[in-house]
């Protein structure tokens, strides 16, 4: 099977589908692997180590993608990329496909099986593939980092000779993946750490990092909880609740983290800008959600805005993308694994019986099969 890899054309896009250590990890599967020039330079990974594991290094797109069978991307493809595939090739890669309904028509139209990580299953099997896990968690720890870098007091108590500096009071909205992991490195960092989502499983979690859980702990909330493990839309009556709970909490924190989502819908707004304009200048909001729409009333993606009262709301997109070079690695690890199910003895074998190819297929045969993509 011929396996190939492009540069990402995305703005800002700092990642890598492979690195050198995922490629030898393919070859050895019987694969052949090409990486388009250029590659892994926002992941400080050089071409030369590329080769050295074993890749051939194409001067560009087109000579990457002759003669491909699998193209492994991080973000979807470019229209001049899935053009340059055969109809029955295979991409894989974090589509967007809810929202990128244009990539996902050419795909079907050019007759390519597209597979989206960010809908592999989160079943046992399939925990070594769960990307969307193992860039929300450093993406988690990055939100708090850069947090730290624009908030202008420190996170941990000390005591100094010349008194004492507080600990910074943070307060971190939707303790999922990305959240736990905020929750964790504020932790680590020294600040007095709280933390609120709407699913009942998530308080045992923060309570055992050693923080403090805030939520609405209603008869809605008992209930919130997906067969998938992912939150459901609240209803406008909790909504209600849990912004008053956050206005009487958010007054008193120093740093906000958001990172509530709901697969497939428009994050939710948990931060409006009444609640921003209660908060001490100087406190910072950063919004994890803003690739998504965002949390917080007044978050700007890819900017840190500041409010006229001196709050400054951090909206970087793709945050993963700013720790680029372990979030490649982690990513090209899922995507190795993923790939192991699409290949048998050495060739390729698309079965759409198992059930982790089946819930990730978006494209295939011509059409869009994913039904949620689809309707
Ligand atoms: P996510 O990225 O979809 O959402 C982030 C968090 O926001 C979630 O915890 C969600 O409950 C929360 N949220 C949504 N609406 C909210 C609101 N109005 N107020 C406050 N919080 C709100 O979620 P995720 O990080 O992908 O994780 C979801 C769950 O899935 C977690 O329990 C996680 O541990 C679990 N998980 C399981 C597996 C597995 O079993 N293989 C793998 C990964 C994650």
């Amino acid at each position: 099977v011929a396996i190939a890899v492009t540069r990402e054309r995305r703005d800002g896009e700092t990642r890598c589908a492979l690195t050198p250590e995922t490629v030898k990890k393919l070859t050895a599967l019987g694969a052949t692997v090409t990486v388009e020039a250029g590659t892994g330079l926002g992941s400080s990974i050089p071409d030369a180590d590329y080769a050295a594991a074993g890749a051939t290094v194409a001067p560009d797109t087109k000579a990457a993608l002759a003669g491909a069978d699998v193209l492994l991307k991080v973000r979807g493809p470019t229209a001049q990329e899935t053009s340059a595939l055969r109809p029955g090739a295979v991409v894989v890669a974090l589509l967007d496909a809810y929202r990128e309904k244009e990539t996902v028509a050419a795909l079907a139209g050019a007759g390519v099986t597209a597979f989206a990580m960010e809908f592999v299953p989160r079943i046992t099997r399939a925990q070594v593939m769960d990307a969307l896990s193992s860039q929300a968690n450093l993406a988690g720890y990055r939100a708090v980092i850069e947090a730290a870098y624009a908030y202008g007091k420190g996170f941990p108590m000390m005591m100094t000779a010349a008194g004492t500096v507080a600990a910074a009071k943070v307060f971190v909205m939707g303790a999922g993946v990305a959240g736990l992991q905020a929750v964790a490195t504020a932790r680590r960092l020294g600040a007095v750490v709280t933390a609120t989502d709407v699913r009942p499983a998530s308080k045992e979690q923060v309570e055992s990092l050693g923080a403090k859980f805030v939520a609405v702990e209603d008869e809605e909330f008992r209930a919130a909880e997906t067969a998938g493990g992912y939150a459901k839309p609240m209803s406008p009556e909790y909504q209600a609740k849990q912004a008053e709970l956050t206005a009487s909490h958010i007054v008193k924190q120093d740093v906000v983290v958001t990172t509530a989502l709901i697969p497939g819908r428009p994050a939710p707004r948990l931060v409006t800008a009444a609640h921003v304009a209660s908060m001490k200048p100087g406190s910072v909001i950063v919004d994890l959600a803003i690739d998504n729409g965002g949390n917080v009333e007044g978050a700007k993606a890819g900017e840190v805005a500041t409010t006229p009262n001196g709050v400054k709301i951090v909206g970087w997109t793709n945050m993963a993308g700013r720790i680029a070079a372990d979030a490649s690695a982690l990513y090209a690890r899922n995507l190795v694994a993923f790939t192991g199910l699409l290949v048998k003895d050495g060739a390729l074998a698309v079965d759409l019986e198992d059930d982790i190819l089946r819930a990730a297929a978006v494209t295939h045969g011509g059409a869009v099969v994913h039904e949620g993509v689809r309707g």
